[in-house]
């Protein structure tokens, strides 16, 4: 069977307790639950603010009135309708910056364990995404002593990421144990063909996730996974590519341009850098006071000056959600989803001819526009996403 999976999502409150500080309050587990079955199509997602214990008593209250259900293997099955992945996004300080990497663990009572473990290490565990006093490498012992996998978030992000932040090759950060760290997360400013110019994470699978703070932003960026049952077993085992019943078939993600720090943006004349790659001071005011951009920072670290795929690398779709689509607002939005049963379904899957009769023929050519690429772009940088032009 084939499934939609975002593993990276936040929780804004649970218990009446924030939990994710910059997530909105409206991110509540039911909410998140709610809007991947009905809205989005999701049929997997990562929660990764699960080392919370408010989070955790939230959770364990569902278990007990058989809303979530354990699956043997591993993750919790809302209703036979969606399968939720326990995760924590930590905080390491690594090199020169600090890196964010998701801990997943298959049963509530290894996070459970982990979020104890993690209070020797962490001030305030209530809230998510915390700086650990661990390195990366000390963090993969413990997420994989407790049966766990570890998988670094948004890699090239210039803060709070391995390759943005930290080094410029991510084995500095584990060594010998980079063979352990399960796959690395892409982040909304890069694609394959950008990661596929660094010659050591030729040996990894991609996932691409949402990184959502906000209901909207769940599913933007998603995989899609052929398994044999929607369970943490069967996902990892796709994600680690050594199996031939389960594996990641395709990413979808948003065109990198769209993303917040796709290019290099000077922090004392707001310039968003259009120039050849790498720009790595700003060109307009000589300013050093810049944020580099993903597309600039890969440029320069890059071991290949075009993409190498290796052989078995799935396709990367462009994924452009209907808010980033110019003339789609609130309720176009809503009826076509209402009209066919998924914003994954809207995006990718309806023929012109339908969409048109639904929502008439400018908005459909959009829609189709967006889903071909034909659609013109204006690069985002220094925490401003890309916008489309026309
Ligand atoms: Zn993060
Ligand atoms: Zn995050």
């Amino acid at each position: 069977m084939e499934y939609f999976a975002d593993l990276h999502v936040h929780i804004g409150q649970s218990c009446g307790r924030p939990v994710k500080v910059a997530a909105s309050r409206q991110l509540t587990l039911d909410a998140i639950i709610k809007t991947c079955v009905d809205v989005k199509g999701l049929n997997i997602v990562g929660v990764v603010d699960c080392a919370s214990p408010s989070v955790l008593s939230e959770i364990k209250e569902k278990i007990h009135s058989g809303e979530l259900e354990e699956l043997p293997k591993g993750g919790l099955s809302y209703r036979g309708r969606l399968t939720l992945i326990l995760g924590a996004e930590i905080e390491t300080a690594e090199g020169k910056g600090v890196a964010h990497s998701v801990a997943y663990f298959p049963h509530f009572k290894q996070m459970e364990e982990f979020s104890n473990l993690l209070q020797k290490y962490i001030t305030n565990i209530y809230l998510s995404s915390q700086r650990a006093s661990l390195k990366a490498r000390e963090l993969l012992h413990i997420v994989k002593n407790l049966g766990g996998k570890l998988v670094p978030a948004h890699v090239f992000t210039p803060f709070k990421s391995f390759y943005g932040s930290c080094y410029d090759r991510i084995s500095s950060a584990f060594g010998d144990q980079f063979d352990d760290v399960a796959t690395v997360e892409l982040g909304l400013s890069a694609d394959s063909d950008l990661a596929d110019r660094i010659k050591e994470l030729s040996v990894k699978k991609f996932i691409t996730n949402s990184d959502a703070h906000s209901l909207d932003n769940i599913g933007r960026e998603y995989n899609k996974i052929k398994l044999d049952n929607p369970d943490f077993e069967s996902l990892f085992e796709a994600i680690g590519g050594k199996s031939s019943n389960s594996k990641i078939l395709a990413n979808y993600g948003l065109d990198p341009r769209l993303g917040k720090y796709h290019r290099t943006f000077c922090l004392s004349c707001n310039y968003v850098a259009d120039a050849e790659p790498p720009v790595l001071s700003c060109p307009r005011c000589s300013g050093e006071k810049i944020v580099v951009g993903v597309l600039d920072r890969i440029t320069s670290i890059a071991d290949y000056k075009e993409s190498l795929h290796p052989q078995e690398r799935p396709p990367y779709y462009y994924n452009i959600p209907l808010k980033f689509i110019p003339g789609i607002g609130r309720r176009t939005s809503e009826r076509l989803i209402k009209a066919f049963g998924s914003e994954i379904n809207v995006l990718h899957q309806v023929p012109l001819e339908d969409l048109e009769s639904e929502v008439g023929t400018a908005v459909a050519e959009k829609i189709i526009a967006a889903r071909t690429g034909a659609l013109k772009l204006k690069a985002g940088g220094g925490g401003i996403y890309g916008k489309i032009i026309s």
